[in-house]
């Protein structure tokens, strides 16, 4: 069925070798007696190759990942495309139209794989991304942004332990690579056990758009699909630092509740006991210090200055070396990150 010869098959449709096409595969009904689809693009090159799926809006409210993928395919370059590209901007649709995180019935669709066509409405929703999506791809790309309020440096976070995942994390070239755990019901699981190597992309925030993200996020996933040979090499010299694997990373939290003031930024090199912030009262009369638990890097930070006591402040990420670390990032940060004539000419978001 999904050979080369036959063209890609999906939601009972067949797409073409050298051809793409919008597909619409239906999810339910709403109440309101609208059609609910999951809006699917697929890109059949004209030679064989692996087949890729890049997916955002897991979680309804982290956009950025939207973007990537409108940005991703106009790239001219994928009429050289090798193999097959599944692009799937929104996945919950729900969420995405309700400008959530969640689903209607508050699960998390990201804990809700594989799913059941007999479950929940996130159990469906998974159950239809899992056999329409994942189990037709070889690999897989996920794109998500930090919670409301939340900012995230980008970053990949993916099991490096299996080398063809670790392989494709490190052709992303973000500067900061997270080896975690599988969480339970996420997509990255039920990906991890069909054997399928899959990605996540963090950066940025949720509900907004950071034109430095999704830069990052466009040219990582161009540069893992010529890794896999889907796409022909760059003719751009990379001159890129190598990503580096984090050791650890730990949170610092506001021990009292109060009006933050934060002195550190999003991919600073902060040492330990160093004072990243200031929690005051609105007065001023009371002043407490947020300090950094160990050395390394910040990579995800809270933008909303009212903090209550416990809540997570400053995600900090430890390295072999924080020098380096620091130097890769800040490399990084100064790069102009060109993404080729048709893109350069895209009006930056600013
Ligand atoms: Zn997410």
């Amino acid at each position: 069925m999904r050979t080369r010869r036959d063209g890609f098959a999906i939601g009972g449709a067949v797409v073409a070798p050298a051809t793409r096409k919008t597909l619409e595969l239906p999810v339910a009904s709403l109440y309101s007696h609208a059609p609910m689809t999951l809006p699917v693009e697929v890109i059949c090159g004209r030679h064989d190759g692996p087949r890729l799926f890049v997916c955002a809006a897991v979680h309804g409210d982290e956009i950025n990942g939207v973007e990537i993928i409108r940005r991703l395919l106009r790239l001219p370059v994928l009429k050289k495309l090798r193999g097959t590209l599944l692009a799937i901007p929104i996945v919950n649709v729900y969420g995405f139209v309700n400008r959530s995180r969640y689903l209607p019935d508050r699960r998390d669709l990201n804990r809700s794989f594989p799913g059941s066509g007999r479950g929940s409405m996130a159990a469906r929703l998974a159950d239809l991304f899992l056999h329409e999506i994942v189990e037709r791809s070889d690999f897989g790309i996920d794109l998500h942004t930090g919670a409301i309020h939340r900012e995230n440096l980008p970053q990949i976070r993916a099991n490096l332990d299996d080398e063809e995942t670790a392989r494709i994390a490190n052709a992303f070239h973000v500067p900061v690579l997270l080896n975690s755990d599988l969480r339970d019901g996420s997509l990255r699981e039920i990906a991890a056990e069909r054997g399928i190597p899959m990605l996540l992309y963090e950066a940025g925030e949720a509900l907004r758009f950071d034109e430095r993200a999704i830069r990052a996020g466009v040219r990582g996933i161009t540069a893992v699909m010529r890794e896999l040979a889907m796409l022909p090499p760059s003719r751009r010299q990379s001159r890129r630092a190598e990503p580096l694997v984090a050791r650890s990373t730990t949170w610092a939290r506001a021990e009292h509740s109060g009006i933050l003031r934060s002195t550190a930024a999003l991919g600073d090199r902060v040492r330990k006991g160093q004072m990243i912030g200031l929690i005051a009262d609105p007065f001023g009369q009371q002043e407490h210090a947020v300090h950094a638990g160990s050395h390394g890097i910040i990579i995800g930070r809270t933008n909303l200055p009212l903090v209550n006591e416990g809540e997570a402040l400053f995600h900090i990420a430890r390295f072999e070396s924080t020098r380096v670390a620091e130097e890769t990032v800040d490399a990084f940060q100064a790069d102009e990150l060109p993404l080729g004539p048709v893109l350069d000419e895209e009006p930056p978001i600013v």
